[in-house]
């Protein structure tokens, strides 16, 4: 059976990703994302260990749908969905992220993962952020809020981490937020904004979509 006869068959968890649901839809455009450096957090609905849920009666694990997409089903001795970002508990679904793995393998790399530090910590979104509270909070509430420590903040702060993101290092005063906001795409498009500031056009997008400087009132 090829992997796309066991998506259509009654027992794969793929196959209950029918309808028009924000939900469904969100899960199908995200089952081919390839981005590997970042975890892909869902923006849905988490049980109390913050996994992401999908659908009712019963309610299914968005990242074992991710991992079943992307690895077939799941074989036999190993039947557990494993996170290579260690970011299960914060909703990461990014499919690159998973494989099948067994109770063991699996118990032994998140205790592994629990002493290292973590690669995949962050979003973009939530390093554009993070870069936008500078001199705002205190870094420590700034650390709770996202999850990471103290030292993570200052770093990003500092910019000695996440350098390859270092284009959109430009922090944005609330009157160049709200004017990027207010101005209609036809009149002024992402790509001249993005040359206007010299950050990239995603950054600009992130904004006017509300996703970065999300505090700005109009
Ligand atoms: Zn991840």
């Amino acid at each position: 059976m090829t992997n796309s006869d066991f998506h259509r068959s009654a027992t794969s968890l793929v196959s209950r990703v029918v309808g028009n649901g924000a939900t469904a839809r969100w899960i199908r455009a995200h089952f081919d994302y390839s981005e590997t450096d970042w975890c892909l957090l869902w923006p849905f609905g988490r049980n109390e260990n913050g996994y992401g849920l999908f659908g009712d009666r019963p309610k299914v694990k968005v990242h074992r749908i991710m991992c079943e997409y992307r690895n077939g089903p799941p074989p036999e001795k190993q039947p557990e969905a494993a996170h290579s970002c260690g970011n299960g508990h914060l909703g990461c679904v990014n499919p690159m992220h998973l494989s099948w793995k067994s109770r063991s393998e699996n118990l032994k790399e998140m205790y592994q993962q629990g002493r290292k530090p973590m690669r995949y910590k962050l979003t973009p979104v939530q390093v554009d952020e993070i870069r936008a509270l500078k001199n705002r909070a205190r870094p420590d509430e700034i650390a709770k809020q996202f999850g990471v420590t103290q030292s993570t903040i200052r770093e990003i702060h500092a910019g000695r981490i996440w350098k390859h993101d270092r284009k959109d290092h430009r922090i944005f005063t609330e009157d160049e937020i709200r004017l990027i906001r207010a101005t209609h795409w036809r009149e002024k498009n992402a790509e001249k904004f993005s040359k206007e500031f010299g950050v990239s056009i995603s950054t600009i997008h992130r904004i006017r979509a509300g996703d970065s400087y999300g505090w700005v009132t109009p």
